[in-house]
């Protein structure tokens, strides 16, 4: 449903500079299973980041993954799509989950560095996974977030040889030098590492 929806600033994008470097295929409206090159998992819905807010990069080649990092957005889905879109705020992750059926868009390739840890080191082992909720707001956190959440996770993990357990997959306020509380204290890992490892 939500790749038949157009982008609100599709317009934007098109008259910025990064056009030269869109894949023609993502322009033409046609549906994420058409277009398989655009995102890294499939199902994902391509909603990419402003040029502005990642580091283009040849992962894992250039860096080997190690992590996948779990954050809670303190915002909504569309606002966290909105704000990777938005050149000013220096911010991104690969991908955001949203909370009423655990839809998921993916913003920056795996193979690019997203903004999401805080801590470079972090940003260029990891993949980041968004998810729509505020932190002190645990209804947000639904079954179908959950389980497409570790689909993904474990998906990413298969692909990188991540291994599927705490030390490697982290919360945001456990990066080095994060001042960040993200997932917080409702997340709950233990299910969270179930549905991950059944995945
Ligand atoms: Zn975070």
């Amino acid at each position: 449903m939500e790749r038949t929806t157009p982008f609100p600033s599709r317009r934007g994008i098109l008259a910025g500079a990064a056009l030269a470097a869109v894949p023609s295929a993502l322009l033409s409206g046609t549906p994420a299973d058409a277009r398989p090159q655009a995102v890294d998992h499939p199902g994902a819905a391509w909603h990419p980041a402003s040029r502005s807010n990642y580091t283009p990069s040849n992962r894992p080649r250039a860096h080997p993954l190690h992590y996948v990092i779990i954050h809670v957005a303190q915002t909504t889905y569309s606002g966290t799509v909105s704000v990777f879109r938005n050149p000013s705020k220096k911010v991104s992750a690969h991908y955001v989950v949203r909370s009423s059926d655990g839809h998921v868009a993916q913003c920056v390739r795996e193979s690019d560095i997203a903004w999401h840890a805080g801590n470079w080191d972090y940003n260029t082992r990891s993949i980041g996974i968004e998810h729509e909720g505020w932190v002190g707001r645990p209804g947000y956190f639904t079954d179908a977030m959950y389980e497409r959440s570790a689909r993904l996770t474990a998906a990413i993990c298969a692909r990188y040889g991540i291994p599927r357990n705490r030390a490697h997959i982290i919360g945001h306020h456990e990066v080095p030098g994060s001042d960040h509380t993200d997932p917080g204290r409702h997340w709950d890992w233990k299910r969270y590492l179930r549905l991950v490892k059944s995945a």
